[in-house]
């Protein structure tokens, strides 16, 4: 579906409203790089784990089954990822599963990952000019940039990406936002910034153009510390990459170390008085993986390929697409898990500026962004 700016300009004089006072004054969003809606809401799947390939290595096998598998999806989801159904479900909301018929999607064509950020961080799906995962430098502006237009959040915005086409996503330059990403040493006068820096150099990431997620978590955390900061988008990518390799264990490990290094980052926010009880947090994935076998959930995305027989198509992996998100933060009504509402990956912007009482503007001359999730902001 695409807003065209006529059929939307009614829609944001409705929400006109949500210049309204809220408490938030920083958003950290944070992604997981192609983490499906199915571990998020149902846990690890032993269909993936019971299979030779695991059950050869007894003493992993067993030790991963005793970790994550249990009984119930309800069991296994809060063992795999304990600060989602703890903390934001007690306190926030968790949009996207299906199960329960909440929807997520991607409003994009491509089911991967620049196309997927970039509708995170714009609210608009650019078909047209964004088709791949080159680095070419984003046409249209985040929320990262259009914050830091104004003299309020100028200097006060930054991102860190563990793979390295966050800076062209964002466009660094043109948006004066600090980008660090990929294998970039990060430029930072604490002790911890100089032993990360040391590190990144020391340790070998298993991917060309993606780091491991502790280096991109440790630099924001330090950003985050040495001052007030207003938004920080931090992209975590290891849940992706392990997944193309098709190691269940690993992805599903690393979705794990994804939501304890959130869990600590939200704890240590909620000590700051530059933060606690003035920042929300959101999380949220690129974009979705297969859904049809124990084959397809290594793949998303709609490449086009050369068939055997010489003709060309488009790949397809059912249910790439889909999506979910999560809101915890002091504008954010206690909802938990939501039933039967349906959200889209173009709203995360629109949504994000709400909750800091502010109305998104984008950049495109034609297309328009997502609305605001209405119920994720308290009014
Ligand atoms: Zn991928």
């Amino acid at each position: 579906m695409r807003f065209l700016k006529a059929l939307a300009l009614s829609v944001s004089l409705s929400c006109s409203a949500f210049a309204a006072e809220t408490k938030t004054d920083t958003v950290v969003l944070v992604t997981i790089d192609g983490m499906r809606w199915q571990e998020v809401f149902r846990g690890v799947d032993n269909a993936f784990f019971d299979q030779d390939a695991y059950i050869a290595h007894k003493k992993h096998h067993a030790d991963f089954k005793a970790k994550y598998w249990r009984d119930t999806a309800e069991e296994r989801r809060a063992v795999l990822m304990p600060f989602l159904w703890s903390t934001v479900a007690g306190d926030g909301q968790l949009y996207g599963n299906r199960d329960k018929g909440s929807e997520g999607d991607v409003t994009n064509r491509y089911h991967f990952s620049y196309p997927g950020y970039s509708e995170i961080l714009t609210g608009i799906a650019d078909d047209e000019r964004l088709v791949s995962n080159d680095k070419l430098l984003n046409p249209n502006r985040t929320i990262l940039e259009w914050l830091n237009g104004m003299p309020a959040y100028k200097g006060k915005v930054e991102a860190f990406g563990s793979w390295d086409v966050f800076p062209y996503i964002v466009n660094e330059e043109r948006a004066g936002v600090p980008v660090n990403a990929g294998f970039e040493a990060y430029e930072g006068d604490t002790k911890r910034v100089a032993i990360l820096n040391e590190l990144q150099e020391q340790v070998p990431s298993p991917w060309d153009t993606v780091r491991l997620d502790a280096f991109t978590m440790g630099y924001a955390r330090e950003a985050l510390k040495r001052e007030k900061l207003n938004f920080v988008y931090i992209a975590l990518g290891e849940t992706d990459d392990f997944a193309h390799d098709g190691h269940y264990d690993q992805y599903a490990m690393a979705a794990h170390r994804s939501d304890k290094a959130i869990a600590d980052l939200w704890a240590w926010l909620q000590l700051d008085p530059r933060y606690a009880g003035r920042t929300s947090l959101i999380i949220t994935t690129d974009h979705g993986r297969g859904s049809e076998s124990l084959e397809t959930w290594k793949h998303h995305g709609r490449f086009p390929y050369t068939k055997e027989d010489g003709t060309t198509a488009v790949s397809e992996f059912a249910g790439d697409g889909e999506i979910w998100m999560a809101f915890l933060g002091p504008d954010t009504p206690a909802r938990g898990e939501v039933a039967g509402e349906t959200v889209t990956l173009n709203q995360v912007a629109p949504t994000a500026a709400a909750l800091m009482g502010l109305t998104f503007e984008d950049s495109h001359e034609v297309l328009a962004h997502g609305e605001v999730i209405e119920a994720a902001v308290r009014k």
